[in-house]
């Protein structure tokens, strides 16, 4: 009985990977090479194929297997034990949402989205507003639904942060707010500021998209197992661990986007490529969290592809392949120009050291909104008065402040903790990395890459889903997630940087 269980269990979820994969295939093509009028048939095939995957999901029988299976789980191997529970919990999630529930959300969502797309646009809050509200009331009942305990956001973190709690974010991003934004203020007031005027020549594209191809082959992305395309917003999407796509855009007026956008998603990319051969076709190769996903991309982009050592040794090449555009650049002036600090109103442009302000504030409200100690009408309110206590800006309009960002407009709430916990994370284990490799920026200097992505595959890529978030941060590091790590990251690199 056990047996065949579980080899019922495995054929389902494999068919249900499969469709889930080729849906992600179709939403690539969608993004890079779909023909403009493709685009109304292309709806209908990721219904259909999403609808599938759905009701082979949610079946009573499949479920019925997966709960004997899981009475029994003492008798199962280790792996099988895993994937027995990371299942069972995704279903229990799944079939505790009613149909129609379900169905109301997708349309509130794909309303939402529209109405964000022309608000947005007109800079029009107000035609946004009764949207949110749907949106907002949604998201409380799904609350409602799952169950929580203590605040209703923790119900809806756990879509993104699985054991994550508000509670906890409260304690990790309370010091963070306080040390980042003064960190901010004394950057500004320093006397030295990076010298940014050679930026501004034409860069020409071809030659930042080789470029950034021969790093991401150094850093370890495999181009036998994936390959890169231009895309309007960048994204990673995996196939499998076999098949992982990384998606870029190219600027002529700026040359660092490119490369620095390549990195983070290499960063996914090779997290998607390290899953375990063997976890194919089943939910255990898959993230543990967004904000371990995060970490990744934030560990190569920020961590190594903004460091000195990583342009010591990429500065002949840079400068050999955007040729005349870069003559008479030096190291220095490359590491100052890619390191400057500059709060600004949009979240995806910000820097480093004001990134996690831009998610705080979204937290403080959304988390608000959930609990409905503010309303809908009061967020541009909220989000202005926060910005200039964070970031010391003044918001000229709703477009370039609280309509900025798609994730309400799609009833994501909790989602923009996971950005900031990528930066948390990714300090925390490279503290680690720091300890047990003590040669490692001799080896980036050298353009050697191996000794970092080795750990990460060992304590990171490896387990998939085995683990919760917390669980990969402890093992790795022997400390629950914390802030402290991140933030001297950033004084000693930006103290040095603006002779603080
Ligand atoms: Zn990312």
């Amino acid at each position: 009985m056990i047996e065949t269980d579980l080899k019922e269990v495995r054929k389902t979820l494999g068919e249900i990977s499969d469709l889930n994969s080729s849906l992600a295939l179709l939403s690539w093509d969608q993004q890079t090479y779909m023909p403009p009028k493709g685009a109304v048939i292309r709806g209908r095939q990721q219904a259909t194929l999403s609808a599938l995957a759905h009701q082979k999901f949610v079946s009573e029988e499949f479920g019925e297997q997966m709960q004997r299976l899981h009475d029994r789980k003492n008798e199962l191997s280790t792996d099988d034990r895993s994937l027995v529970e990371v299942s069972l919990y995704d279903y229990d999630r799944a079939v505790c949402l009613p149909e129609e529930f379900v169905e109301e959300l997708t349309i509130a969502q794909s309303a939402g989205f529209e109405a964000w797309v022309a608000a947005r646009k007109e800079n029009d809050f107000t035609s946004f507003l009764p949207h949110l509200e749907k949106l907002i009331d949604l998201a409380r009942r799904k609350a409602d639904y799952h169950g929580y305990e203590g605040t209703p956001y923790n119900a809806l973190l756990e879509d993104f942060e699985p054991g994550m709690t508000a509670e906890q974010l409260d304690r990790i991003f309370g010091e963070l707010a306080l040390r980042q934004s003064k960190l901010v203020e004394r950057i500004a007031a320093s006397p030295v500021q990076p010298d940014t005027s050679w930026l501004q020549r034409e860069w020409p594209k071809q030659p930042q998209f080789d470029f950034a191809r021969l790093v991401l082959q150094d850093i370890g992305f495999d181009y036998e197992r994936g390959r890169q395309d231009l895309a309007p917003h960048p994204f990673t999407t995996s196939l499998s661990a076999q098949d992982v796509r990384l998606t870029t855009r190219i600027s002529s007026e700026e040359p660092f986007s490119c490369l620095t956008g390549s990195i983070h998603e290499g960063g996914h990319g090779l997290y998607e490529q390290g899953f375990a051969e063997h976890d194919v076709r089943t939910p255990l190769a898959n993230c543990s969290s967004l904000g371990i996903h995060e970490s990744q991309s934030r560990t190569w982009e920020n961590i190594i592809g903004r460091s000195l050592p990583f342009w010591q040794h990429y500065t002949p090449q840079f400068k050999q392949y955007m040729g005349e555009a870069a003559s008479g650049i030096s190291v220095e002036q490359i590491f100052r120009a890619i390191n400057r600090v500059s709060p600004s109103l949009i979240r995806v442009e910000a820097d480093e050291c004001t990134y996690n302000l831009h998610i705080i504030l979204r937290y403080e409200i959304e988390r608000a909104l959930l609990e409905g100690r503010i309303s809908a009408r009061e967020i541009p309110e909220a989000w202005n008065a926060r910005m200039k206590e964070l970031l010391g800006i003044d918001v000229p309009d709703d477009a370039s402040g609280s309509l900025q960002d798609i994730h309400w407009s799609m009833g994501m709430f909790g989602y923009f903790p996971t950005y900031a916990l990528g930066n948390l994370y990714a300090a925390q284990m490279f503290e680690q990395v720091e300890k047990e490799l003590p040669g490692l920026w001799s080896e980036i200097e050298a353009g050697q890459f191996t000794g970092l992505l080795n750990w990460l595959r060992k304590n990171v890529h490896l387990h998939g889903r085995r683990k919760l978030a917390h669980q990969i941060i402890e093992d790795s590091t022997g400390s629950p997630p914390a802030s402290g790590p991140y933030l001297q990251y950033l004084e000693s690199k930006y103290g040095s940087l603006y002779a603080l």
